[in-house]
């Protein structure tokens, strides 16, 4: 057991099983108490002001193992089921949130595309190699998601008061992360949010705009998503439950 109180990775014992969390050092305006999550893909982080002592943190963890160790295992159990990506024709491709079909055409000289027809993603390879057209799948992605980050952040930040010009972005491939926003008020967005549905791409701009006002998930960060997306709750949640198939690689 670790006996420093610092950020880091923790663990607590639950019958036969180890509960190892990340504790987060936040100042207490943020987090006025130890706050317990266990994100989509099954990680637990803790949240607690620097003043709480790490034995305090810890029984509040072993308080509440039984509820960790349940959404842990929902979460896993929810990753499992999910198959790793081949990258053959027939298999679904998700954009703004519909379904589309994998339809790939080998051609010697081709060179590297995607492109959207009708129900179908096509991909022109010059091989079946999956390496290949995953980076061209990867690339499509890539370039939809600028073109409709783009035009969504002007419609999310238009009744944003704070924001007077748009915030530049970039665009990161994450496999834990819709979104960042810096200190210095620029974005990184994951372009394979493009394929959540445009509520969901439209909730992690306005959370990340948000963060331009209030750089922090303080109490004011949270009433002023609230107030401009009233049920950013029911959004939120319907993306994490689609996180799996939308990252699954
Ligand atoms: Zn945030």
């Amino acid at each position: 057991m670790v006996a420093e109180v610092t950020e880091g990775q923790h663990q607590v014992a639950y019958g036969d099983e180890q509960i190892v969390f990340t504790l987060r050092r936040q100042p207490a305006r943020v987090v006025p108490r130890i706050a317990i999550h266990v994100e989509a893909d099954g990680r637990v982080e803790v949240d607690a002001p620097p003043s709480t002592p790490l034995a305090a943190v810890l029984a509040a963890v072993r308080k509440r193992s039984r509820w960790i160790s349940q959404h842990v295992s929902a979460a896993r159990a929810r990753l499992a089921h999910v198959l790793p990506r081949e990258y053959v024709s027939g298999e679904s491709i998700q954009y703004l949130g519909k379904r589309y079909r994998l339809k790939v055409i080998v051609q010697a000289d081709a060179r590297p595309e995607a492109k959207l027809r009708g129900v179908f993603l096509v991909v022109r390879a010059p091989n079946h190699d999956a390496t290949v057209i995953r980076a061209c799948i990867d690339a499509w992605y890539r370039s939809r998601a600028r073109e409709v980050f783009e035009a969504r952040l002007k419609v999310v930040a238009e009744p944003l008061r704070w924001v007077r010009q748009l915030p530049p972005f970039r665009l990161q491939f994450m496999t834990r992360q819709w979104g960042s926003c810096s200190p210095s008020g620029r974005l990184t967005l994951n372009p394979w949010l493009v394929a959540a549905p445009r509520e969901a791409i439209d909730y992690v701009l306005l959370h990340e705009m948000c963060h331009l006002k209030h750089h922090n998930h303080s109490r004011s960060f949270y009433a002023t998503l609230t107030r401009h997306l009233p049920d950013w709750e029911r959004v939120k949640t319907r993306l994490d439950d689609q996180v799996e198939v939308i990252l699954r690689r």
